[in-house]
C-alpha cells in the first residue's frame, strides 16, 4: 500500500495535479506531531531520538502537510539506516535569506560520496541488489525532492560512511506561490 501511495504521488505531482495548501504554522507543533506519528518506530528502535529548537522561531507560511511528508521520511529513513546511536531533528530559521531549515541527522550507516546524488533519482537505493537487507521501494527520498521544490526549496544532504547522514529540507519561510 506505501508503495502504492508513492506511485500515486509521483504521478500527481507529474501530472501537475498535486494541489498546494498554503497555512501559517509553527514548525515546533510540527515535529512534535511527527514525533508522536513515529513513536512506535522510535520505541522499537531503542535509538536516542532528540529535537532542538531555537526558542525565538518565526511562524512559517507554507504547505504544512508537505512539509511534514518530508520530515516523516528523513526520520523513518533515519531510523531505518541507524542500528545504534541517535537521530536528532533540529530546525533552523536563516535570517538573511528568510529560509527554514528542518534537518535529521543520524550516527547511521551513511551515503557513499557515489551514492549521494542519486539515491534522490526514482526507484533509487544505495544498494540496489535484490538481497539488501533493508526494505523499501526507493522512492521516498524522489517524492521529498520533487515536493520541496513545490515549496521553492531543496532537500541538502551531507554524510560520511559508516558515521552517519543529515538531510535537510531548506524551505522560504513564506511561499510566494498560491
Ligand atoms: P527507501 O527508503 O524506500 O529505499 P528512499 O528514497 O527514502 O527509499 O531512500 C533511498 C535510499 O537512500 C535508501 O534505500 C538508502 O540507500 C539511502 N538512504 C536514505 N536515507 C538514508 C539514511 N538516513 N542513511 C543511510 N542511507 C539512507
Amino acid at each position: 500500500l506505501a508503495i502504492i501511495n508513492d506511485i500515486l504521488d509521483i504521478s500527481r505531482i507529474e501530472a501537475g495535479k498535486m494541489p498546494l495548501t498554503v497555512s501559517e504554522f509553527a514548525v515546533r507543533d510540527l515535529i512534535t506531531e511527527v514525533l508522536a506519528e513515529v513513536e512506535p518506530i522510535i520505541a522499537r528502535s531503542r535509538l536516542s531520538v532528540t529535537s532542538h529548537l531555537p526558542d525565538d522561531l518565526p511562524l512559517i507560511k507554507t504547505d504544512r502537510q508537505k512539509v511534514k511528508q518530508i520530515v516523516i521520511n528523513f526520520l523513518t529513513n533515519a531510523i531505518k539506516f541507524t542500528a545504534q546511536g541517535s537521530v536528532d531533528i533540529g530546525v533552523q530559521h536563516v535570517k538573511d535569506t528568510d529560509f527554514m531549515l528542518v534537518s535529521v541527522a543520524d550516527t547511521g550507516i551513511g551515503i557513499a560520496p557515489a551514492d549521494q546524488e542519486r539515491i534522490f533519482e526514482d526507484f533509487r537505493q544505495a544498494d540496489n541488489s535484490p538481497t539488501r537487507e533493508y526494505a523499501g521501494a526507493g522512492l521516498g527520498l524522489a517524492i521529498c525532492r520533487r515536493l520541496a521544490g513545490m515549496l521553492d526549496g531543496r532537500i541538502e544532504l551531507t554524510s560520511d560512511l559508516g558515521r552517519g547522514s543529515t538531510f535537510t529540507v531548506r524551505v522560504p519561510r513564506e511561499v510566494k506561490r498560491v
